[in-house]
C-alpha cells in the first residue's frame, strides 16, 4: 500500500514538471513514505531523515518531507529535532503533496534571492543562521472526505507487467496490537465503477496483472455498497474487474479471515482470472491469544478456511502473517501455533516478533514477553515455514509454469524474472533463441511458459519454452 500511495505522489510531482532522480544527492526533494507497524520500521525513517541533514546543511535549498503513517500518527512532534523537515503530510492527504512541496520549493527560492542581495554575503553568516532562515514547514495530517478515490493515477515503466490498484483506505477492526486504524483511519472505499475504469486504463497500457489493495481487502465496501443476490461488495467488485478485457490475472491483498464468506469461495472457483493465491494472515495457532488479540475466528475455523479455499481451487498457494511473542503467549500458546504451521504447510509466511505500537491495547498489557524469548521462537518458526517453502518449490522442478515476466533479475540482470500465478518467484535465462539481447527483452510484460529445471532458496529457475 505504501509502495502504491508513493506513487501516486511521484505522478503528481511529475505531472506538474518534476523529475525522478537516482540518488537522494541529486535530488531538490525528498520525501519519506513512512510506515508505522513495527517500531523498527519507525526508527529507520527517523534515522534515514537524521543522516540526510548533512545535505540540508550543504545544499539549504531542498526540500525534505515525512509522508504516511509515521507523519500521521506523530504529526507536527516530526519536526522536533530534525530543524531540515519541512513537510509532514498524513495518510489522508498524499493528493495535496505536490502543491505543498512547490509552495516550499518557491518560498526557498525566493528566499535564497532575498538574502543573496542582503549586505552580508549569505555565505559568510553562520550556517544554522542560514538554515532559520529558510524554515517553513507545513504539517498537515487532518482528515480528508472521500481521499479514498484520490489513489488513482500511476506512471507505468516501460512494458510494466503488474500494478497495484487501491480500492479502499481504513480499517475498523481493531486488532489490539495494530496501530494502522489510528493511521489509516475508518475504512473508506471507492465505488465499482471508478475502480474498473482505472484497471481498464492500466491494462490499455500493457498491464496484465492487477493486484486490489486494501487493509482488510475482503470487507470493501461494506459500509456503502449493498449485497446483490447475496454477494458481498468485494464480490461484486471481483467480477466486475474480472470482465475487463485483456486482464489476465488479479490478485487481491490483504483480506481477514472473516471476510472470507460462501460468496468468496465461490468466486474463488469459478472466476478464472484470479490467480491461485491466497495471503490469509493468522497471527497466533492459539485461541487464546487469538482472542486477546481480538482476531475474531479461531484456530479451528482457520484451519476448515484452508481446507475450502484448497478445495475451491486445485494448487492454490497460501501464505500467511504470524506475530510470535503477543504479550501472554506461553510455550504452549508457541507450540500451537508452530503445530498449525507445520499441519498447514504454508507456501510462505512472514513471521514477525510482537512489537509494541503506542496508543494500543496490546502495549499496555502486563505480561510482555523477554525480548530474547521472541527472537528464538522467530528463528523457531522460520526454520518451519522454510522447510514447507522448500518442499512446496521442489515439487515444482519438472513441471511447466505460466510465467509473467516482470524485468532483469534483481540479482543478475543478464538473466529475466517473474512470477507464476501462485506467486512463487522464477528466475530464467534470455533465449538464445531470440538471437539478442533485445529480442529476449521483448519478452518483459508477456506471459512466458517456463520448464522448472531446479529450485533454491525462495526462487525457481528454469528454461523459457519458446515456440
Ligand atoms: S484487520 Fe489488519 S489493519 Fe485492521 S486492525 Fe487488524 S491487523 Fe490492523
Amino acid at each position: 500500500m505504501n509502495e502504491r500511495d508513493s506513487e501516486q505522489v511521484a505522478h503528481s510531482l511529475m505531472a506538474i514538471g518534476y523529475e525522478r532522480v537516482g540518488h537522494e544527492s541529486e535530488a531538490d526533494v525528498v520525501l519519506l513514505n513512512t510506515c508505522s507497524v513495527r517500531d523498527m520500521a519507525d526508527q529507520k525513517a527517523l534515522g534515514k531523515m537524521g543522516m540526510l541533514g548533512r545535505l540540508a546543511k550543504e545544499r539549504p535549498h531542498m526540500v525534505f518531507g515525512f509522508l504516511g503513517c509515521m507523519a500521521q500518527a506523530r504529526g507536527a512532534s516530526l519536526l522536533k529535532g530534525l530543524p531540515h523537515v519541512d513537510l509532514v503530510v498524513g495518510t489522508q492527504k498524499f493528493h495535496r503533496v505536490a502543491d505543498y512541496v512547490d509552495e516550499l520549493v518557491a518560498r526557498k527560492k525566493n528566499r535564497i534571492s532575498e538574502n543573496a542581495e542582503r549586505s552580508t554575503p549569505n555565505a559568510q553568516r553562520p550556517i544554522e543562521n542560514r538554515m532559520d532562515d529558510l524554515r517553513f514547514s507545513v504539517v498537515d495530517v487532518e482528515e480528508e472526505a472521500d481521499s479514498q478515490s484520490t489513489i488513482r493515477d500511476q506512471q507505468l515503466t516501460p512494458r510494466q507487467a503488474t500494478a497495484f490498484v487501491s480500492i479502499m483506505q481504513g480499517c475498523n477492526m481493531h486488532c489490539t496490537f495494530c496501530i494502522v486504524p489510528q493511521t489509516r483511519g475508518a475504512e473508506r472505499s471507492r465505488c465499482i465503477g471508478e475502480i474498473v475504469t482505472e484497471v481498464r486504463d492500466l491494462v490499455s497500457r500493457g498491464v496484465k496483472e492487477i493486484t486490489l489493495l486494501g487493509q482488510i481487502v475482503n470487507l470493501y465496501g461494506r459500509h456503502e455498497f449493498p449485497k446483490v443476490d447475496n454477494k458481498s461488495p468485494f464480490v461484486q467488485l471481483l467480477e466486475s474487474v474480472h470482465e475487463v478485457e485483456g486482464l489476465e490475472r488479479l490478485r487481491f491483498t490483504s483480506p481477514h479471515p472473516i471476510g472470507f464468506r460462501d460468496d468468496l469461495i465461490d468466486a474463488i472457483s469459478r472466476l478464472p482470472k484470479l490467480a491461485e493465491h491466497v495471503h490469509l494472515p493468522l497471527q497466533s495457532g492459539s485461541n487464546k491469544v487469538l482472542k486477546a488479540m481480538h482476531r475474531a475466528y479461531t484456530a479451528e475455523k482457520y484451519v476448515d478456511l484452508v481446507r475450502r479455499i484448497r478445495r475451491a481451487r486445485d494448487g492454490i498457494a497460501i501464505t500467511t502473517d504470524i506475530i510470535v511473542g503477543f504479550p501472554g503467549e506461553t510455550e504452549d500458546d508457541y507450540k500451537q501455533t508452530r503445530d498449525l504451521v507445520e499441519e498447514i504447510e504454508f507456501d510462505n509466511a512472514f513471521v514477525f516478533r510482537y512489537s509494541p505500537r503506542r496508543d494500543t491495547p496490546a502495549a499496555e498489557m502486563s505480561d510482555q514477553i523477554d525480548e530474547h524469548l521472541k527472537e528464538k521462537r522467530n528463528q523457531d518458526l522460520l526454520e518451519v515455514v522454510n522447510k514447507s517453502n522448500r518442499r512446496i518449490l521442489e515439487r515444482l522442478v519438472g513441471s511447466q509454469m505460466e510465467v509473467l515476466c516482470e524485468g532483469p533479475s534483481k540479482t543478475n540482470r543478464a538473466r529475466l524474472m517473474g512470477r507464476t500465478r501462485t506467486n512463487k518467484i522464477v528466475v530464467f535465462p534470455l533465449s538464445p533463441k531470440l538471437g539478442s539481447t533485445d529480442e529476449s527483452e521483448k519478452l518483459v510484460g508477456q506471459l512466458v511458459n517456463v520448464r522448472i529445471e531446479h529450485a533454491n532458496g525462495f526462487s525457481l529457475y528454469g528454461m523459457p519454452l519458446l515456440e
